[in-house]
């Protein structure tokens, strides 16, 4: 995930409320509100990427206990059941999919080729071996 990231700073605030649902199942209503600093895949800066999730998790002890009707229902996510909940792990994964696969500016260029080019030019092992060529024979 930090791959994906220009820089490692910024914040997000998050806002978690417990509540029962009629089904007697417990839910978590989510709230992340952030804004993450991500590398842009066409350029490699940095794009300023707005986060917002609202989110409705409800935790079923049995899958096959859903109706036709819950599991076509967008509203809220199901969860496993679990005596203990990891939240950050649980906040991480809510983050991570709603981050862009693929982050990219609308609008900017690929990074300046010709100069990529003469970097790896002067480090390459070839070059080096030129070099070490040079030096054998004088
Ligand atoms: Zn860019």
């Amino acid at each position: 995930m930090l791959d994906a990231l220009a820089e490692a700073g910024g914040a997000v605030s998050y806002w978690i409320e417990g509540r029962i649902s009629e089904r007697e199942r417990p839910r978590l209503l989510l709230r992340l509100d952030g804004v993450f600093s991500l590398r842009c895949q066409r350029c490699l800066g940095s794009v300023a990427y707005p986060l917002q999730v609202r989110n409705l998790l409800e935790f079923v002890g049995d899958e096959s206990r859903l109706t036709q009707e819950e599991i076509e229902d967008d509203s809220r996510d199901f969860l496993p059941w679990k005596k203990e909940i990891d939240v950050v792990a649980l906040l991480e994964d809510e983050i991570i999919l709603a981050l862009p696969p693929v982050p990219r500016h609308e609008q900017c260029d690929f990074p300046d080729l010709k100069y990529a080019a003469d970097v790896n030019m002067k480090s390459s092992p070839f070059s080096m071996l030129r070099e070490l060529k040079g030096k054998i024979t004088q």
